[in-house]
């Protein structure tokens, strides 16, 4: 509970601490366990495998034809793009506010990261997305939802179908998020999610790839790791499909297990809640923190349907040692804030300017400047609606002992 010093309000509640999974997918796993049949093939006579289930489920959720489970979110984004026909050497735009991950897909698919200038509402900037389109004859756009910041996709998907681009998402913080009330992930012909702890479902790791297209389905699962056992699962299309690539297709051995999935299953009956409850959050943070001096809120467009489980804001009119007594003063109290201006990257945060196995040709100084001013924290839903409360008064006060003189010179 929050208590008061003389410094100020603090806060106390960890940002890493998740909910419990629900007691449905613990016996499940705890069953499996039991069992002993862990690997999504190893399953009894005239059962079903527990990915097999929830990759049906999810696909329906979304509404794309068919879903295969993968080990995380950074395995589909590079199933992903091998599906797409990514080849060495080819180039694959980017837009420059993503996740270490994103980039690391690329280069794992030996392709060439081409980064994309972002807006100061974190989107990708859809000018420079076609000037980038022209200069580096890319035929790959793999666009990250990052921190559920959605850009208007008619508008990317069209530039990328006029420019003859294959559109990949990045749904990692987008898991039950939609364009326009189309979900995100439908708009490309390939979508990921991501099930690792900190995302919309936890199943500690795991990937969720999603794709209307037959052939890149059997190939993602020829891909994932299936052997010739790809006849159990329940979305997939028809096995004559499979016949066109099980010899040429290698098996990168990337797959979910039946623990994981029993973990998801009933995260996934509760995600709308779950995504309701996180933007009440949300709107309480909103709200509070509107009208702070030196904090920019984005502005989020009525068609974008975000999940609000991580704030971002940025930070203006502040030189960079008051950004960082602010940062560390917030942390001071308690408010673990992630800084996207540290020159090292720290913990899970890092930039574009931090990923230096490729080469980084573009001009991409607004972007670098937007990032350095750029501010992020996790809202878990363990956080109640009161403690987001307490939360934006530490980030006020600490706001107002900045408006007052601080940091002391010294
Ligand atoms: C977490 C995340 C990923 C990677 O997901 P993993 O499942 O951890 O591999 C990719 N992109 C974004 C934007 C993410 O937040």
């Amino acid at each position: 509970m929050p208590s008061s010093t003389s410094q100020g309000v603090v806060f106390t509640k960890e940002f890493t601490r998740q909910e419990p999974i629900p007691e449905e997918g613990i016996r499940r796993a705890v069953a499996l366990m039991e069992s002993g049949r862990l690997h999504r093939y190893n399953v009894a006579q005239g059962e079903t495998s527990e990915v097999a289930l929830l990759e049906k489920e999810f696909a329906e959720y979304i509404g794309t034809r068919y879903c295969a489970a993968l080990s995380s979110c950074g395995s589909a984004l590079y199933v992903a793009l091998k599906c797409a026909g990514v080849m060495a050497g080819d180039k694959v735009l980017c837009n420059a506010f993503t996740l270490a991950p994103v980039p690391g897909a690329i280069e794992n698919a030996g392709a060439e990261v081409v980064l994309v200038g972002i807006t100061p509402n974190y989107t990708v900037d859809l000018a420079d997305l076609e000037e980038k389109m022209h200069q580096s004859g890319a035929r790959f756009f793999l666009i990250s939802h990052m921190r559920g910041h959605i850009a208007d996709l008619e508008r990317v998907a069209a530039l990328c179908a006029s420019h003859g681009v294959t559109l990949i998402e990045d749904c990692a913080h987008t898991m039950g998020g939609a364009w326009a009330g189309r979900p995100t992930g439908t708009y490309g012909v390939i979508g990921c999610f991501s099930t690792q702890t900190y995302k919309h479902m936890n199943s500690g790791e795991g990937g969720l790839l999603v794709t209307s297209d037959d052939d890149i389905a059997a190939k993602a699962i020829l891909y994932s790791g299936s052997y010739m056992l790809y006849g159990g699962h329940l979305s997939r299309p028809p096995l004559e499909v499979f016949e066109r690539h099980r010899l040429v297709i290698p098996n990168f051995s990337l797959r979910m297990s039946n623990v994981q999935a029993a973990l998801l299953r009933p995260q996934l009956r509760r995600l709308d809640d779950s995504c309701r409850r996180w933007n009440e959050r949300y709107a309480v943070l909103a709200e509070a923190l509107a009208g702070v001096p030196h904090l920019a809120l984005p502005a989020r467009d009525p068609r974008e349907k975000y999940v609000g489980s991580s704030f971002q804001f940025s930070l203006v009119g502040l030189d960079r040692r008051q950004a960082q007594w602010f940062i560390e003063e917030c942390g001071r109290r308690g408010v673990e804030i992630k800084w996207f201006g540290w020159r090292e990257p720290m913990g899970f945060t890092s930039t574009f300017r931090h990923w230096q196995y490729f080469a980084q040709t573009a001009q991409l100084a607004e972007s670098e400047e937007i990032l350095d001013w750029l501010c992020d924290f996790r809202v878990p839903l363990t956080f109640s609606l009161d403690d987001c409360r307490v939360l934006a008064t530490v980030i006020g006060q600490v706001i107002g002992d900045i408006a007052v003189g601080a940091p002391l010179a010294g």
